[in-house]
């Protein structure tokens, strides 16, 4: 057997043949970056590259960078190593990077969903030998509804409390939650009024042919408006000031991390959404299996759980320790739920 393609160093995974790094978590010459969520698109690299939809995200969230941007199926070669990325349905720009190497395909996923959405290019399985994954929702508990359904319930919720004469703040990571909440939203129910970290993404989805319903900033919106609108905030925004001027509101949270009993209670809000950009546990034994791959390397969640569970299915399964986070919990939370390891703030 050949050498591992891909290993971990302190800087991150490492392609070793082909002298680049794929989310490193350390500066480094050559990054190629999964997507744009911070745990694993950081600052500091000499050279990006990525998703050429997942460009101008990039940009937005870390300034003037060297970047380039590839056309999701399109080939380059580094140091004899042919990379291309391919659609991860988990945000905007986001990739799986393919790499082959004298005849042997490895491919690291990122972060990943394989339920598609308006807001990003559908999950496509790529075959390959070996198949790096996260495990973000890797216990058998968690299993999504369609998205469909939540947009319905968050619509019913929404429609409910301007009938009582109050606003509805619904808190979700500002990029690609907030944008996929927005798909979803109907906009007949009232005016959507979106916090500034989240209306900045708006405009880059929408840059890049993303159609999301209009939305306002709160200064744009008369006061009598305020209890029919719905108000789309980043976790970090709860408690706020900015928060306490739409009143005797209503809020909730919308993350897959809903799914667990007292999840709710303990973010201390009114309604938890459970809506999620990534794989369920049906979902990541789905992806992996499409794969073909005889070994498979998670990197980040429920690694102890899926590493075993796909040992006694006979695949070589094993886990890297890796500085990814979770972005799904973002600012508080996490850290009291069971079974999710290293998980760490975004
Ligand atoms: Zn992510
Ligand atoms: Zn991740």
């Amino acid at each position: 057997m050949s050498a591992d393609m891909v290993i971990v160093r302190k800087e991150g995974l490492y392609c070793v043949p082909g002298q680049f790094y794929i989310d490193p978590w350390r500066p480094v010459e050559r990054a190629v970056i999964t997507h744009a969520h911070g745990d694993h698109a950081r600052g500091g690299h000499q050279h990006y590259l990525t998703a050429a939809p997942g460009v101008n995200v990039m940009k937005s969230r870390l300034g003037p960078i060297n970047i380039t941007g590839l056309a999701y199926g399109e080939q380059v070669v580094h140091n004899g190593v042919t990379v291309s990325l391919h659609p991860a349905g988990h945000v905007l720009g986001s990739a799986q990077v393919r790499m082959e190497y004298r005849g042997e395909v490895w491919v690291a996923s990122g972060d990943y969903k394989v339920e598609a959405d308006r807001t990003c290019t559908p999950f496509e399985p790529v075959r390959c030998d070996t198949f790096i994954t996260e495990s973000t929702f890797g216990l058998p508990i968690y299993r999504w509804q369609p998205e469909q359904q939540i947009f319905d319930d968050v619509n019913e919720w929404w429609a409910a409390n301007a009938a009582q004469g109050r606003a509805s703040v619904l808190l979700g990571y500002s990029f690609g939650k907030a944008q996929r909440l927005l798909s979803g939203l109907d906009p007949a129910n009232g005016p959507i009024i979106c916090h500034g970290a989240v209306q900045t993404l708006n405009q880059v989805y929408r840059d890049e042919g993303v159609w999301l319903p209009s939305t306002v900033m709160v200064a744009d919106v008369p006061k009598s408006e305020i209890s029919r609108s719905i108000v789309l905030a980043p976790p970090s925004a709860a408690g706020s000031p900015w928060i306490k001027r739409f009143g005797d509101y209503s809020d909730a949270f919308a993350s897959g991390w809903m799914q667990l009993r007292g999840a709710r209670r303990r973010r201390g809000v009114d309604r938890g959404f459970v809506l999620s950009d990534h794989a369920d546990w049906p979902g990541l034994l789905e992806a992996i299996s499409a794969t073909g791959a005889q070994r498979v390397i998670v990197t980040h969640g429920s690694i102890a759980v899926l590493v075993r569970w796909l040992q006694a299915q006979g695949l070589q399964a094993s886990g890297f320790d890796t500085e990814y986070g979770d972005d799904e919990a973002e600012d508080a939370s996490a850290p009291a739920l069971p079974a999710v390891e290293g998980a760490e703030h975004a």
